[in-house]
């Protein structure tokens, strides 16, 4: 019979049989101190005002009182009260307490909105990192609060409306309660751009908007067939105007102090997290103001959509570390076949594949948000974050259902029963690649960067050749890669673009290894950076986790990775 190991607590049951060879709790970890890549990058990029911080919010996160937040947010899913007992309209959603104790610690915590208020280093690095230790806890109401922080960006086209609604967006103070802006301490913003006929190509959107008089007021009346987290208290919405679509923001109460006509006709049943609510509205002539130029309203709103791309590619790292944290934890402590799974030589090389996964994704989403920081002053960067986020959203999206599908296998059946966590990193993982542009759409959008916008194939160009002569092999993929790039180019001058677009998840994964390549050299420990190369530049891999090279150096490699702490 299998002896437990002296780190697995001798349980009984009901029945008074010793409870062998379950693993204990992971609870009261520090999620960012136990993270080194992650802390190494804030100490990198200069932001170690943010430690104490970042040190708090990893160590709450981990604490079995906020892991309880999450799964009771998930597990009393919230409710849409249409109308009241007197048959009046209400379009309330109601929530569960763990929920509002969530949103409360992120806002904060200043998850909306510390980039647009701290001046300081590395302002996005840090927010990245906050919102990375969050998601890890429960990523459904990271929803509202990443939209919150990213309309920051598409309010500022409108001088008149930043002045009236930032303040009220960038307050630290949670304020659930369903009244008009004006009477609350803190806002949450939306966005609804997805109606029934098309949620990609949103020029075929048909809700209306009527100029009221001589105003930059407007009334709206049509549908959105998705709005996330409808309870916000404005939206950015498009609707067609005279001169196009446009962009407006909606709030739930007019400024006189009555409800606008929005109304929540349904939450959707979905997958991904139970937490957050996600409907479809009607607006039936609802008051809205208008953002930026009439007609102008997709390059009105993508400024928010960058931002919340940004957070795509933080929730992607954040769901692909927790599932690594939770595997390499199972695996330290359960038994099988006379060894730990850990001591186990093909479970270690699933783990350790894991691990460079995780590695190179917190180091793309980290180059990423650096790149945030540093494009108001500097062009390169700009250039060089017009297309990483694309990248980055593209590729960590879609590696994130693969890894944490295969972390759940790591810990046996009791990974598919949903008190282990990971049945809720498996449905979240997903949404990130449907949300602010699906796959197809972003690699699109790769192409269409790299085309119309010179400086921007420059830019990615020179980061590609910052760790030149460091590997004979990065250095050959680089190469090739850059000769794709010119090719594509070459393909829309001869005026094919049926085929370059048939080719573009292929060059925006190629893109997404030769950045994480290039980080992972610069930045991982050694044996990590050469199991990267061999595996994902070298051909030494294959299509499922668990398939490194011979040559990897496994020990390495877990040791690198850490223990939680
Ligand atoms: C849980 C959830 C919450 C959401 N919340 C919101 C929200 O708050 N606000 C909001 O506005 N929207 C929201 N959405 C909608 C989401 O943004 C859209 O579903 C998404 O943009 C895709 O649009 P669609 O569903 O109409 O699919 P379609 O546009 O019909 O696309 C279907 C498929 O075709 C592909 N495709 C489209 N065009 C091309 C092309 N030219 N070439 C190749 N392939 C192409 C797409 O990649 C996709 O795979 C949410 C969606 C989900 C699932």
């Amino acid at each position: 019979m299998l002896r437990p190991t002296p780190a697995v607590e001798v349980r009984s049951d009901s029945a008074g049989q010793e409870v062998l060879n379950q693993v204990p709790p992971l609870v009261d970890y520090n999620l960012f101190v136990s993270d080194r890549t992650l802390s190494e990058s804030i100490r990198r990029e200069g932001a170690e005002w943010a430690i104490e911080q970042l040190t708090e919010l990893g160590r709450l996160m981990g604490t079995e009182q906020v892991q309880r937040w999450g799964i009771d947010a998930n597990e009393n899913t919230p409710l849409l009260e249409t109308h009241d007992r007197y048959g009046l309209r209400r379009d309330e959603v109601i929530f569960h307490p763990s929920w509002h104790h969530l949103m409360r610690t992120s806002v904060e915590n200043r998850l909306h909105s510390l980039p647009w208020v701290e001046k300081k280093r590395g302002a996005h690095v840090v927010r990245a990192a906050l919102l990375m230790l969050t998601a890890q806890n429960e990523a459904g109401h990271t929803c509202p609060i990443s939209m919150t922080f990213s309309s920051v960006a598409a309010l500022r086209a409108e001088p008149g409306l930043a002045r009236e609604w930032e303040p009220r967006i960038l307050s630290p103070c949670y304020d659930s309660t369903f009244r008009p802006a004006q009477e609350k301490s803190g806002v949450l913003v939306g966005m609804a751009m997805t109606e029934k006929q098309g949620g990609s190509d949103v020029r075929a959107n048909i809700t209306r908007a009527e100029k009221i008089g001589d105003s930059n007021e407007y009334l709206l009346t049509g549908h959105k067939w998705f709005c996330s987290a409808p309870m916000c208290d404005a939206f950015l919405v498009l609707a067609q105007a005279t001169k196009g679509l446009s962009c407006f923001l909606l709030p739930r109460w007019t400024p006189s102090g009555e409800k606008n006509r929005f109304y929540i006709q349904r939450l959707k049943n979905k997958l991904g997290n139970r937490s957050n609510a996600s409907s479809e509205v009607e607006f039936a002539g609802a008051w809205a103001r208008l953002l930026g130029e009439e007609g102008r309203g997709v390059s009105t709103i993508i400024e928010m959509v960058n931002h919340t791309r940004l957070d795509c590619a933080v929730a992607g790292a954040a769901l692909m570390r927790q599932a690594l944290v939770q595997a390499l934890h199972h695996a330290r402590h359960r038994r099988a076949f006379g060894k730990l799974l850990i001591e186990q030589p093909l479970m270690r090389n699933v783990l350790a594949d894991l691990a460079v996964e995780s590695e190179a994704a917190t180091l793309l989403m980290v180059r990423l948000a650096v790149s945030f920081d540093r494009r108001a002053t500097d062009p390169k960067e700009r250039a060089f974050c017009r297309i990483a986020t694309a990248i980055a959203k593209y590729w960590l999206s879609k590696r994130a259902p693969m890894h944490v599908g295969e972390a759940l296998e790591c810990l046996g059946g009791n990974g598919y029963v949903e008190e282990s966590g990971l049945p809720r990193l498996y449905r979240e993982a997903p949404l990130y690649s449907i949300w602010e542009g699906s796959g197809n759409v972003i690699c699109l959008d790769i192409l269409r960067a790299l085309d119309r916008e010179p400086e921007v194939a420059e830019a990615l160009i020179e980061e590609l050749r910052s760790a030149n002569g460091l590997d004979a092999r990065l250095d050959a993929y680089v190469a090739a890669v850059e000769s794709d790039i010119c090719s594509k180019l070459k393909d829309s001058l001869k005026g094919d673009s049926g085929k370059k677009e048939s080719q573009a998840r292929r060059l925006g994964e190629r893109l997404a290894l030769a950045l994480e390549a290039v980080l992972m050299v610069r930045h991982a420990s050694e044996a990590c950076a050469e199991a990267f190369l061999e595996s994902r530049l070298a051909g030494q891999h294959g299509a499922a986790f668990g398939t490194l090279p011979a040559t990897a150096d496994l020990d390495q490699i877990l040791a690198a990775s850490g223990e939680p702490v």
